[in-house]
């Protein structure tokens, strides 16, 4: 497939922008007095041109009095009303050294802290009261049996809040906790080490809840809007590198008080593995320093971010705290940009669906076959060869399937976003962008469950460590069989039309 950037812009008018830029430049190199000089004189211009309170309204944040002729709708702030939003955001660093998640080299806890990590929770209640939740999670995945289905079945009997409605997004960060029931052999564990990360699975669960019930408890009157921006840190980690397809989009969602003159929180997602670091130490990564950053930029606001498709990307180089602060600084700044300009208004209105499609393994083991796998030279081998024969002699048989799952939000008509499980290559997101027919469609990974790499159709037969080996590490059987990547858009599409959203015939594509 051809790479190519996100094809999604805010909608603007070439006036305003204009103005806007002018008024919202904040390259790091801008002192606040020459800003703020800078602005003195270019509203002083606008008084006598009459722009005035559009662009005072943008300087802010907030959508102009008088949209742009191509702005969507008559009026892009009663457009984007009708809603109420809220906003939590809860610590999880964890508080006792245990064990990190996503390297299997670790061989030690980790206990020292240099950047914190958190549930941030965005909710959104549409005009007849249905309410969904978005939570943001500096995790490497959300494992479904210990932790997503635990959360989801105390929300729904305490709030009423369904599970379709609950949108659970891992930013894939490799300096966050280890967690129960996922790549639960990829370190080198004691049993003692397995009861600390056990336990502390219970104590996070609890803050992911409490950061829900924030979020449940700040609702109030919002104007929600959505637009994309660009980054272009991310890179295809297959070989020849830097070669293959990548999605630098940053969609955004904004929330703002109902007058637009203030910014409450945002929604930002960007495709690439949060790996620049995998030290001892504690770290969200580029997407941790990415929404601090925000939040030190904008007072009081939350911002919470969401993986992409970007299993198959990584940020180049990596390795120091330097460039984590670095990379989030460029996509805090990419965010910023877009939440500064028009944006388009969102109507009150949210849809969500969620079900689990069978996805296929290739070819299950035989028996003798595990227990030649249990004296493999391969830790990871042999790690799993173990898992796999106790399935065996507890089930009877191996699991030919893994009920995978996938969700849809339908926003307004202005956003169609899609969240799927496990590590999905850009691809997904590429070919769901032409095949889902909504101004923004945005595509999660690594969302309310994550069991293993979703490679597309073209990497599970070129194979290597997405397309096959990666399988090893996750406990799982064998590769997936052929026709995952039609089944899982197939899922999509039916979602996605289920709840009024719009599909693209083949034809259209
Ligand atoms: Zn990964």
């Amino acid at each position: 497939m051809r790479s190519r950037p996100g094809r999604h812009q805010p909608v603007r008018n070439s006036t305003q922008s204009a103005v806007c830029l002018a008024l919202t430049s904040d390259s790091p190199l801008h002192s606040s007095f020459t800003r703020q000089a800078r602005q003195a004189i270019v509203l002083a211009m606008l008084c006598a041109a009459g722009l005035l309170c559009t662009t005072l309204q943008q300087a802010v944040g907030g959508e102009p009095a008088r949209p742009a002729a191509d702005a969507v709708g008559p009026n892009a702030t009663e457009a984007g009303s009708g809603w109420k939003a809220g906003f939590g955001r809860v610590r999880i660093t964890p508080e006792k050294p245990m064990f990190a998640s996503g390297y299997g080299g670790r061989d030690k806890p980790t206990e020292v802290t240099v950047h914190e990590l958190y549930a941030r929770t965005a909710a959104l209640q549409d005009a007849d009261g249905n309410t969904v939740v978005v939570i943001g999670l500096d995790l490497i995945g959300v494992p479904d049996k210990t932790m997503a289905s635990v959360i989801s079945r105390e929300i729904e009997k305490k709030h009423g809040i369904p599970r379709e409605n609950l949108m659970f997004a891992s930013s894939h960060t490799h300096s966050g906790p280890a967690l129960d029931d996922m790549l639960s052999h990829m370190m080198a564990m004691s049993p003692e080490d397995w009861q600390v990360v056990r336990d502390h699975q219970l104590l996070l669960n609890q803050k992911v809840i409490q950061a829900i019930e924030e979020a449940i408890a700040d609702l109030a009157p919002a104007l929600v809007s959505a637009g994309s921006g660009n980054c272009g840190f991310a890179s295809n980690r297959r070989y020849p590198r830097g070669i293959g397809p990548y999605d630098h989009s940053v969609p955004v969602l904004r929330v703002t008080t109902p007058d637009g003159s203030r910014i409450r929180g945002m929604v930002y997602g960007y495709a690439c593995h949060n790996t620049v670091l995998g030290m001892y130490t504690w770290n969200g990564d580029y997407a941790g320093y990415a929404s601090s950053w925000l939040e030190d930029r904008f007072p009081g606001a939350v911002a919470v971010f969401h993986a992409g498709c970007g299993a198959d990307q990584n940020p180049l180089p990596r390795r120091t705290v330097e460039l984590a602060e670095k990379y989030g600084r460029m996509l805090g700044y990419a965010c910023s940009l877009v939440v500064r300009e028009e944006m388009q208004p969102v109507a009150p209105k949210a849809r969500a669906a969620f079900s689990r499609t069978d996805l296929a393994f290739d070819q299950l083991p035989t028996e003798a076959r595990i227990r030649e796998n249990l004296k493999s030279s391969s830790r990871y081998e042999r790690a799993r060869a173990g898992v796999l024969l106790e399935q065996l002699q507890s089930q009877g048989s191996l699991s030919p399937t893994y009920p995978y799952p996938v969700q849809v939000w339908q926003l307004g008509d202005t956003i169609t976003w899609v969240a799927l499980g496990g590590e999905v290559v850009v691809e997904y997101a590429l070919r769901l962008q032409q095949e889902l027919d909504s101004p923004q469609v945005w595509v999660t990974g690594y969302a309310n469950d994550v069991m293993a790499y979703i490679p597309s159709e073209r990497i599970l037969a070129a194979g290597g460590y997405e397309g096959d080996t990666s399988m090893i590490v996750y406990q799982q059987p064998s590769k997936w069989k052929t026709g995952l990547e039609d089944q899982i858009v197939g899922e999509v599409r039916k979602l996605t039309e289920a709840i009024g959203g719009q599909v693209k015939a083949p034809s259209d594509r």
